[in-house]
């Protein structure tokens, strides 16, 4: 009989968001006249603005002219987009990435998956905690990791605890690891990292040689001057370090589906028997033989939103969400909660009140308040005790549910 990848076995069932729906399920049923409002799940609520909306409908009538319908485009992308993102994210904050170095994909999801392919087995992986729980589950899936400790914690994955008490900023490893996921502005914290910060990480992973996986899915929610939106900002970061972008929380692309990958033609790894080899090669080796290119009217849409019409729509939806993470902020703040993130990011990262455990703080929201969050345990040992709320909803939405807030509390 054929047999099965035994490391999906490692996986522990119930993954956060489908657990989260099976409770909210099973409360509608049994209140079908409650109202819930959902701050949970990281999905964006309003529409795409028109200038998007412009251009992909002016693409896909091309698709319907002989003169200029397009069949396969190229794996990483059309020129126009990559140029595009080369000069309107990189070149104008002064990070030099070239657009050859730009790979255009459906998601960051599936390229923070899909990039461990291009390396070794006996790489030692180490993830702030709590973590995005797609960084872990890929590295379970493709076998880096023994099993799963009660507290959810896998043999072999090296876990950094980021707290109210270190002030969420993690500590440099004292030890030797090779992959080193960073995610800023962070999902699930909402907070972000200076200069001097990133500056530690790229100088251990150059001591090490080690790799950055640095996931900047949501750049564009940083609103002080003095946060880098790019590892590529801080010096030396070309030689150590991968940046996944994506186009989804930053421009409201979660159903459209468009996303980036750097890898710049500096970053080297080595073989077994230590030649250094390029990862760009690799990656491109691997894009193009299992990726066959994002779809040309997607990619026209992503390219509108760089466009002199385009970023400022763009940027007033950005504005829209802070609008509503300042004010879940602002008001849990001044019910006396302790609260964190919510200024350069879409999410606000709270400690539960009285130090409930996470779910039983997930369940009385949902009972008492009608409410949906994400509890923090969901994102590993160190989430514990805390609960994230998010700000992708409307504006009524999020007022009524600080109302209630204040009701329960
Ligand atoms: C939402 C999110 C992404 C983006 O995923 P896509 O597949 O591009 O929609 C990437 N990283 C983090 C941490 C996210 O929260």
């Amino acid at each position: 009989m054929a047999r099965i990848n035994e490391d999906y076995q490692k996986l522990k069932a119930g993954y956060l968001f489908p657990e989260i729906g099976r409770r909210v399920t099973k409360f509608c049923s049994e209140h079908p006249e409650a109202k819930v409002i959902r701050l949970g799940i990281g999905d964006v609520t309003e529409p795409l603005p028109p200038a998007l909306i412009a251009a992909l409908h002016k693409a896909v009538d091309e698709m319907g002219v002989r003169s200029s319908f397009r069949g396969y485009g190229p794996e990483q992308g059309y020129d126009f987009l990559r140029q595009a993102i080369a000069d309107n994210d990189f070149k104008a904050r002064g990070a030099a990435v070239e657009p050859d170095e730009i790979f255009v994909s459906d998601g960051s999801k599936c390229d923070s998956g899909n990039i461990l392919e291009i390396f070794g087995q006996d790489n030692i992986v180490a993830v702030i905690d709590p973590v995005y729980p797609v960084y872990v589950d890929t590295n379970v899936m493709a076998g880096r990791t023994g099993p799963a400790s009660d507290a959810g914690r896998y043999e072999k994955l090296v876990y950094i605890p980021v707290t109210a008490e270190n002030g969420f900023v993690p500590a440099i490893p004292d030890q030797h690891v090779d992959l080193i996921y960073l995610c800023y502005p962070n999902n699930p914290t909402g907070m972000t990292a200076t200069k001097a910060e990133l500056q530690r990480w790229v100088d251990y992973a150059r001591r090490e040689q080690a790799i950055i996986l640095y996931d900047a899915a949501y750049e564009r929610f940083i609103t002080d001057p003095e946060i880098p939106h790019s590892i590529y900002e801080i010096p030396g970061a070309r030689e150590v370090a991968i940046e996944f972008r994506s186009f989804s929380k930053t421009a409201g692309f979660t159903g459209l589906r468009c996303a980036f990958t750097v890898v710049p033609k500096t970053l080297m790894a080595s073989t077994a028997t230590g030649e250094k080899l390029p990862l760009h090669a690799l990656w491109n080796r691997r894009h193009t033989t299992k990726f066959n290119g994002v779809s040309y009217p997607v990619q026209r849409c992503a390219e509108a939103i760089y466009s002199a019409e385009g970023k400022p729509q763009v940027q007033a939806i950005v504005d829209f969400y802070l609008e509503n993470a300042r004010i879940v902020r602002e008001g849990l703040k001044g019910m006396g909660m302790e609260v964190y993130g919510g200024v350069n990011a879409p999410y606000v990262w709270l400690k539960t009140p009285g130090n409930q455990p996470s779910w039983a703080f997930f369940d009385r929201l949902l009972q008492d308040a009608h409410l949906v969050g994400t509890p923090g345990s969901g994102f590993g040992a160190s989430g514990e005790g805390y609960f994230r709320l998010s700000a992708f909803n409307s504006r009524a939405n999020v007022e009524e549910a600080m109302v209630r807030f204040r009701k329960m509390l």
